[in-house]
């Protein structure tokens, strides 16, 4: 069982580029588990019809956690693609890790992390204990940065890089960078400079994702790409980068850059 992470800055296009990997994964015949760990809890809408189902946080807030049972957290949506979203706590109270750590332990206690490939779609503005839980003890070896070629997408995806750095010294840990996805905005020279980017910290880009206006045109219609325009050149994309994500070997122990370095990376490319 393969596990993946996509990590990045909130609003930067993780849970679009994660549910367009998904619903490519199912296409390619494998059993694929989406895990949203944001607490904006929209991961796995595209999947299913755009409806948003119940969060694990809310369910064990009103029904309690003893009174759950699998079909209540894991909803099956697009081909099959089988869909958890973490939830977060009530606005100004509460910790927003907390949803995650509760979400890992029901599944578990259900048996229910299977399948060919987990994928974590995680919020990484902020990296405390509760969303580093999916890189700890195990659960998503391989971690992706989704970032674009913006300022402050650049900067979370540094300091998630610090925070693999951190947990891959570890002894018993298995995370590792896998790679980084440009979700691009359309600025100037913005593939090559996240290119640059992922060498500096030791790592690669996976996959260009264009920015354009289809997967708006997707949303609107409650679906991912793959499944309301499968022969678009952005279902292309998607498909490209879950085979990528597949035949990826190159883990690495990724090297943060100084904020001085990032900021004058930035401004050659500008
Ligand atoms: P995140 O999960 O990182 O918070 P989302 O996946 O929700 O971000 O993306 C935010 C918005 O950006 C989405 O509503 C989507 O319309 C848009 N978006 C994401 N990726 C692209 C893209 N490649 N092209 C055009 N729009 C995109
Ligand atoms: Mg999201």
């Amino acid at each position: 069982m393969k596990q993946v992470a996509l990590y990045g800055k909130g609003g930067i296009g993780k849970s679009t580029t994660s549910a367009n990997m998904s619903a490519a994964l199912s296409g390619m015949g494998l059993s694929v588990l989406q895990i949203g760990c944001d607490p904006k809890r929209d991961s796995t809408r595209m999947l299913m019809q755009g409806v948003f189902i119940p969060t694990v946080m809310d369910l064990v807030r009103t029904r309690g956690e003893a009174a759950l049972s699998l079909d209540d957290i894991v909803y099956t949506g697009y081909n099959g693609v089988r869909c958890v979203e973490a939830g977060g706590p009530e606005p100004g109270v509460g910790c927003a890790g907390r949803g995650i750590i509760a979400t890992f332990q029901l599944l578990e206690k259900f048996g229910a992390l299977t399948g060919d490939v987990i994928v974590y779609d995680v919020l990484g503005d902020v990296v405390c204990g509760g969303f580093a839980m999916p890189m700890r003890q195990g659960y998503a070896q391989e971690i992706y940065l989704v970032t674009s070629g913006e300022m402050m997408s650049l900067y979370a995806a540094n300091n998630i890089c610090k925070a693999i750095q951190r947990l891959s010294l570890r002894v018993k840990s298995k995370c590792r960078l896998a790679g980084i996805i440009c979700n691009a905005k359309g600025q100037p020279r913005e593939e090559e400079l996240v290119t640059e980017f992922a060498r500096r910290v030791n790592s690669s880009l996976v996959q260009y994702i264009p920015r354009d206006h289809i997967v708006q045109l997707a949303e609107v219609n409650r679906q991912t790409v793959i499944e309301y325009s499968p022969d678009s050149a952005q279902a292309g994309q998607y498909r490209s980068l879950a085979r990528h994500v597949m035949e990826n070997t190159r883990m690495s122990i990724p090297s943060p850059l100084e904020i001085d370095e990032l900021e004058s990376l930035i401004r050659e490319f500008f």
